[in-house]
């Protein structure tokens, strides 16, 4: 099994964990829905400043998961999500960028990198796509965030890129993973979606567009496991969930199981 569910140390507190990445080099998790201080509808363990949740509550659930995985999460780098294809470099100057606050995090960016040690990347989601990434012979991370929209423009592979140019990676020691994200099963799309997807990945649009009578579902996990593999890296250093957070809503955030009204979680890694 690639992705398992640990328990924390603290009581209720559970993280996603791939056994891809080396221990010894980097610290990484995928946070659920349990183990915080949150109200309603954000209960409990809501890690999103966005989302109408209070903010003391959220800076303390970030705590509570960063310091489950021995991370000191005033160190960690945020960013403010868009759903664009903007990816950033960052160093130890950034730690805590968007930690408290919002205001401060990275501005329009849906993607972060570092080869510096303990500048954890942290970025947060609601059936998007996790796209968590490390080379161990550069000692340098990647996080994306691949809804729809960045799949289609093809984020994983813009990172991987971004990774080579910047710390000089090579694809084939790079390891991947992807996170828990709204699965096939689940993901009903529009035609007008399929027909950007068909046009955008000819070579592959039969694999993740699932079509059948007038239903049409996107399998954002593969099409983002598929874009991995173009840009280089081995199918077989590229570890999915393959867990839906809306069929496994009752512990992950799920922005259309929870009809728009909820929590995020998140997906961290940083190098040690
Ligand atoms: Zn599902």
């Amino acid at each position: 099994m690639c992705f398992k569910l640990v328990s924390g140390p603290s009581p209720n507190l559970w993280l996603g964990q791939f056994d891809i990445f080396p221990k010894e080099i980097f610290v990484h998790g995928i946070s659920t829905r349990h183990g915080g201080v949150s109200g309603q509808p954000w209960s409990s363990l809501n890690l999103g400043l966005h989302v109408g949740d209070k903010a003391e509550d959220v800076i303390e659930n970030r705590q509570l998961f960063c310091s489950s995985l021995g991370i000191n999460g005033e160190k960690a780098v945020t960013c403010q999500q868009v759903h664009g294809e903007q990816i950033a470099r960052v160093t130890a100057e950034k730690r805590g960028a968007g930690f408290r606050d919002i205001a401060d995090a990275v501005p329009e960016t849906d993607a972060l990198i570092t080869n510096e040690p303990d500048v954890p990347l942290m970025l947060f989601f609601a059936d998007c796509t996790p796209i968590l990434l490390a080379d161990p012979v550069r000692r340098a991370v990647g996080l994306a965030h691949g809804g729809w929209k960045g799949t289609l423009r093809s984020i994983a592979a813009k990172t991987v890129a971004a990774m080579q140019r910047e710390f000089g990676c090579r694809p084939e020691n790079m390891l991947a993973a992807i996170g828990p994200s709204i699965g096939s099963c689940c993901y009903q799309v529009g035609s007008e979606v399929a027909a950007q997807f068909e046009a955008a990945f000819p070579g592959f649009a039969s694999q993740i567009l699932l079509k059948e009578a007038d239903n049409i579902r996107l399998d954002l996990q593969r099409a983002n496991t598929l874009q991995l593999q173009e840009a280089g890296l081995r199918a077989s250093n590229i570890a999915a969930s393959h867990v839906c957070t809306a069929c496994n809503n009752s512990q992950f955030f799920s922005y259309r199981a929870d009809k728009g009204k909820t929590g995020r979680i998140a997906a961290i890694i940083g190098v040690k």
